[in-house]
């Protein structure tokens, strides 16, 4: 079945930038969320990327009309679920919010059509059984933010079939990403060998062996890392932090991922990072 349109579901920061590349890369693209005002902030926050993207030289002037012109915005999920030919789910990271989105999309799409879900730590097996289809459903996990990063991890779920990881290892391509086959496991690679290296930087902060700017500083002059990674942990949000670390520890069983009592004291404490203003560092000042 050629791949026309795409339908992605929500329109936060992860669905907006899949909305975006696929679009630029000549996709008709339908974006759905629960409410006009996310579909709005969606469009607008795709519309301000292209500008950045005009303003760089990356596309011409021109470009960002057709590229917003490719994108259609709707509540209706049954009436873009039946016309779309490639799904990526976009959606909150919440488990029975998926699988019943997932069930959802299984009666609404035309059968053979692929289901994607974005999710960070959610087993893909566990929400392709939400389906009668569970061979089309595979995790598509791209990495923030989606028009700048050219990774996307490609999941395989327990029945997985080798077509359709084959047809969305070719999507990715002509995304303009660099597809990685990953077996359903907890945190899959990315965040699993990402999160338990900020966890140790956590304990690193708890047992006084450095403070936060020379943990900073040591991985960033001394490893090469762009970011150090208590910075980075207070962009990712720190209660998203605690929610992966809690999946490996769940998932794997192993006490060497036991989420740091710093980490969960902070997130008790409403200190998630920047979006509150509060994290390993201060942004009050540059709170908006
Ligand atoms: P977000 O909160 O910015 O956006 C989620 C959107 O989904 C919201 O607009 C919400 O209204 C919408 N939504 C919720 N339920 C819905 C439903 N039933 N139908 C349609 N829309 C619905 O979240 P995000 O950061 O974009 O994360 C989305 C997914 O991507 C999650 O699974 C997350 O784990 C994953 N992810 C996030 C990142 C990241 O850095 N933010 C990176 C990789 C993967």
């Amino acid at each position: 079945m050629p791949i026309k349109n795409i339908l992605v579901i929500g329109a936060g920061t992860m669905g907006n930038g899949i909305a975006h590349v696929s679009a630029q890369h000549g996709y008709a693209v339908s974006l759905q969320d629960l409410k006009q005002e996310f579909l709005d902030r969606g469009l607008q926050t795709i519309a301000a990327n292209l500008d950045r993207q005009v303003k760089k030289e990356v596309i011409q002037p021109a470009e960002k009309e057709q590229v917003l012109g490719r994108i259609s915005a709707s509540m209706d999920l049954a009436t873009v679920a039946a016309k779309a030919d490639f799904v990526i789910e976009a959606a909150t990271e919440n488990r029975d919010l998926k699988r019943d989105l997932f069930k959802r999309l299984d009666s609404l799409c035309r059968p053979g059509v692929i289901l994607a879900s974005n999710t960070s730590s959610i087993s893909i097996t566990d929400i392709a059984a939400s389906t009668g289809r569970p061979e089309s459903v595979i995790g598509m996990h791209f990495m923030n933010p989606v028009p700048v990063m050219k990774l996307v991890e490609l999941i395989r779920g327990h029945s997985t079939s080798d077509e359709t990881f084959a047809v969305t290892r070719d999507l990715s391509a002509t995304l303009g990403k660099i597809p990685v086959e990953v077996s359903d496991y907890p945190g899959f690679v990315s965040n699993r060998i990402l999160l338990p290296m900020l966890n140790e930087a956590f304990y690193c902060v708890m047992e006084g062996v450095a403070s936060p700017e020379d943990i900073d500083s040591v991985m960033k002059l001394g490893m090469n890392h762009p970011m150090g990674p208590l910075a980075l942990a207070d962009f990712i949000g720190l209660d998203v932090c605690l929610s992966i670390m809690n999946v490996l520890h769940d998932g794997l069983g192993d006490p060497k991922y036991r989420p740091c009592p710093l980490l969960k004291r902070m997130v008790a404490a409403g200190h998630l990072g920047r979006k509150t203003g509060q994290g390993f560092y201060d942004y009050s000042s540059t709170k908006k």
